[in-house]
């Protein structure tokens, strides 16, 4: 299975690909994920992409592309893999097609997670995220167990400043890929909005079907 997870920051993507990639024993690769772990080893990479990430906006096309596709090409991505917060551009889908033509790939899947704007923020802002687990809570929606409480961190982009930036770069950035991934035939959408058990329910039935 080659997939990706499409949504608007705080849609949700990080926790359900957690869940999915179980299921599918597939790498799940975050590039959020990559980019804090960069930015906290200090790399040349990590130094360039903090400041765009502080600040909510985009990371360059050229750096995110050649992390991504350098990391598909590991050989634990040949049976596939669950890329969530990669492709955010127009170019960037381009790209990742272009490879995936290339290595003589195809992708299985683009599923678009669908929550409101006015919902995204409060999502945003109440996310904590366990360090050592990398669990993902939300102090009203989903509140972590008073054990790990003190170790929890906030993400220095789930700020109110910062998401609406992430909001505003959503629509003007990333929401140009869904006719892309609509004009070939393999555009998914799931309703984001309720219980995560019951979001991982229909995202299940949207891949199996
Ligand atoms: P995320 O964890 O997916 O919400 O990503 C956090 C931040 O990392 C984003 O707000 C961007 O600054 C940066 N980022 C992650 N993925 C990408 C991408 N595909 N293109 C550009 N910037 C990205």
């Amino acid at each position: 299975m080659r997939m990706i997870l499409v949504g608007p920051p705080g849609a949700g993507k990080g926790t359900q690909a957690a869940r999915l990639v179980d299921t599918y024993r597939i790498p799940h690769i975050s590039s959020g994920d990559m980019l804090r772990a960069a930015v906290k080893e200090g790399t040349q990479l990590g130094q360039e992409a903090d400041r765009y990430m502080k600040a909510g906006k985009l990371v360059p096309d050229e750096v995110v592309i050649g992390m991504i596709l350098e990391r598909i090409a590991k050989p634990n991505c040949a049976g596939g893999f669950m890329l969530d917060g990669f492709p955010r551009t127009r170019p960037q889908a381009e790209a990742l097609d272009r490879a995936m033509r290339e290595a003589g790939v195809e992708l299985d899947a683009v599923v678009l997670i669908e929550v409101p704007d006015q919902l995204l923020e409060e999502r945003a802002v109440g996310r904590r995220s366990d360090p050592e687990t990398g669990a993902i809570y939300h102090l009203k929606n989903n509140p972590p167990p008073a054990e790990i409480a003190g170790r929890l961190v906030h993400r220095k982009d789930d700020t109110v400043e910062a998401v609406t930036t992430r909001i505003q770069k959503y629509h003007s950035e990333t929401a140009p890929i869904i006719p892309f991934y609509l004009e070939q035939g393999i555009l998914k959408r799931v309703d984001g909005v309720g219980d995560p058990d019951a979001i991982t329910a229909r995202l299940r039935a949207v891949l199996a079907s």
